[in-house]
């Protein structure tokens, strides 16, 4: 299960009823994604929680693709908020902290943690497959990457 399947709508009770229907917790179902971030519901929704919401389409959503918004493109672009977030140093408990703060999302640290755990050792996967390629720029690039990661 990707960490973006366990990614939450804050407030997901409060939410529903202002909107008056029933919609899925996890804000990147698909039937989230169609209600909340490209639909007209918005102006349902209190001026602090359409800010959020305006806020994360802009920055997840704001792709051209045909199958929009299941192209897959937000996925990718949380996931590198996610570690964006971690390269400047916070943990899982602060990374779910300004989540809250940024889009009205939450997860559980654990889950958190065990994504960030895994990316580390994806890049070491990766990172051994590229010195038997021998291929010295795309290892070291990896390895400040991994750095980044388990630093802080
Ligand atoms: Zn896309």
């Amino acid at each position: 299960m990707a960490i973006t399947d366990k990614i939450y709508v804050k407030n997901h009770r409060q939410l529903a009823s202002q909107l008056e229907t029933s919609f899925p917790k996890s804000a990147f179902a698909g039937a989230t994604l169609d209600l909340l971030f490209t639909g007209d519901s918005l102006a349902n929704l209190d001026s602090t929680t359409q800010d959020r919401v305006l806020d994360f389409a802009e920055d997840f959503l704001d792709c051209d693709c045909e199958s929009h918004p299941y192209c897959g493109c937000a996925e990718r672009k949380f996931i590198q908020y996610l570690l964006e977030l971690r390269a400047q140093g916070f943990g899982p408990d602060a990374i779910v902290d300004v989540m809250g703060d940024d889009y009205m999302l939450y997860a559980y640290s654990g889950d958190i943690l065990s994504f960030l755990d895994q990316s580390v050792r994806t890049l070491e996967a990766a990172e051994a497959l590229a010195e038997i390629e021998a291929s010295r720029d795309r290892r070291d690039e990896l390895h400040d990457a991994k750095r980044e990661l388990t630093n802080g």
